[in-house]
């Protein structure tokens, strides 16, 4: 038997890897090819432009470094949320009413396409509907309410309840929390299924799926074609996707200066003695600490919790520090023992909104999505496809949002995100 895989860009294996099923491999590109658009990149972001692509007839070639869904794709906490990333009002604030419109509703259609795209594919990925948001302090309880009638009467989002500490200990299965609400209109699902459906869609549809194969160099050529450099030969082709998301830098650092990664960590236990003593519901959660808590049960009723988020490269006793988490929500899981732990990295920006730029004709960078781009990849992809063919709508809303570079240069910039955030996770605390 093959030795497990094991990302070589993101930490620790996952429980995703140990229960997807078989997961395809693509070969490495060997050899000099030319297509109408290359995508950098086999994440969400990349297989569903790949997708979108193929199936309007477009000749695609998709390259990937390591595996597909190696990023943060095949790794994170599955859900699916609702809206962007910033809460609709606060885009009232920054974009003005219609736009914020726009941009929810934006949003709300990448929920459906994405559905949309299981069920016409066919990927079965676990998908369960529900997730609650949980106030940490007392001060965010009337925001949690003010956030469900403005979502109600402002954006037209009627899937959205507030619920009063009895009924969010209920749901929790504890009462550490003081407020919450539940999400009726979203849902969570295994990541690392969607990655292989997704993947086995493009090809069905004709992309051409590379793996182990970093594109190490871009440049223009003769004619203005797009010539990527790999290890073993070359790409040339008329447009080109960045689909890195946080591990891009290299092939064009000006727009990477735009997007920071961040190291986000996950553990799951063994199942539980007693499943339904958490999260009864069977809905995802997270929190209103600003290193969020995120957790949900897999469906053989393991508790994935995620929870410590990293700066810097090192990742520590993740287990041990997600345990700590754990029981002081569930004390009677302080025992409970953890069969696997690993990480990924989010990529964040400045204003928390995604960076969709094209920084030289032919040239597009989509990235950005901080911990909520399983279904705003997706359809960020989608969009991106309709641009190339012409065929539908296109990412003019995205690509107007302002997203500056991050303060600092190569060189300051991490270690000035990592002064932020940890006085940020100061205050979580306080
Ligand atoms: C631990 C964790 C938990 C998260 N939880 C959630 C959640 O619950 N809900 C949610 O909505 N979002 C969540 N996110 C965020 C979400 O996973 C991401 O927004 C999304 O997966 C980004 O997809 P992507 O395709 O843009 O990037 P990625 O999946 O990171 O893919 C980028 C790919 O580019 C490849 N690449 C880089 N450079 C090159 C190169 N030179 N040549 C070829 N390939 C290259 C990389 O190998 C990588 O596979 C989480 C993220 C993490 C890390």
């Amino acid at each position: 038997m093959s030795e497990p895989h094991q990302s070589p860009i993101s930490p620790g294996r996952s429980w995703y890897e140990d229960t997807c099923g078989e997961r395809p491999r693509y070969p490495a590109l060997d050899g000099s090819t030319r297509a109408d658009v290359l995508i950098v990149g086999g994440g969400f972001t990349g297989l569903s432009a790949a997708l979108h692509l193929a199936r309007a007839g477009v000749d695609v070639v998709l390259c990937e470094a390591a595996w597909l869904g190696d990023g943060a794709s095949g790794r994170n906490g599955g859900q699916f949320g609702t809206g962007q990333r910033l809460w609709p009002e606060e885009m009232e604030d920054r974009y003005g009413l219609d736009r914020a419109r726009r941009l929810f509703a934006m949003a709300e259609d990448a929920k459906a396409g994405l559905r949309e795209t299981m069920l016409r594919e066919g990927i079965e990925a676990d998908f369960r509907p529900g997730q609650i948001s949980l106030a940490h302090k007392p001060r965010y309880v009337d925001e949690f309410r003010r956030h469900a009638d403005a979502m109600a009467e402002r954006f037209g989002y009627l899937n959205l309840r507030f619920m009063d500490r009895a009924e969010t200990a209920e749901r929790l299965g504890s009462p550490v929390y003081h407020a919450g609400l539940r999400d009726a209109g979203t849902g969570h699902l295994h990541p690392m299924k969607l990655v292989i459906g997704l993947g086995r869609a493009a090809r069905r549809a004709g992309a051409r799926l590379f793996e182990d194969t970093p594109i190490e160099a871009l440049t223009r050529g003769p004619g203005g074609l797009w010539q990527a450099r790999t290890a073993r030969g070359t790409v040339s082709a008329a447009r080109v996707l960045l689909a890195t998301n946080a591990h891009g830098g290299r092939l064009e650092p000006a727009s990477a200066a735009h997007v920071m990664p961040i190291r986000s960590f996950i553990a799951a236990t063994e199942p539980l003695a007693e499943p339904a003593r958490v999260l009864p519901g069977e809905e995802a959660a997270d929190d209103s600490r600003f290193v969020v808590r995120y957790f949900r049960k897999s469906a053989d009723g393991r508790l994935l919790f995620g929870g410590r988020e990293a700066y810097t490269s090192a990742s520590g006793d993740v287990a041990g520090q997600i345990g700590r988490q754990v029981a002081s929500i569930w004390p009677h899981l302080a025992d409970v023992r953890f069969t696997h732990a690993w990480g990924g990295s989010v990529a964040v920006t400045m204003p928390r909104m995604p960076y969709v730029a094209q920084p030289e004709p032919g040239l597009d960078v989509i990235a950005g999505f901080s911990g909520h781009g399983v279904m705003m990849t997706h359809w960020t992809g989608r969009l991106y496809a309709e641009g190339v063919t012409g065929s539908g709508e296109t990412l003019d809303d995205l690509r107007g949002l302002e997203v500056p570079a991050f303060p600092g240069g190569t060189w300051l910039r991490a270690p000035l995100l990592f002064l932020a955030m940890t006085w940020y996770a100061l205050r979580d605390r306080l």
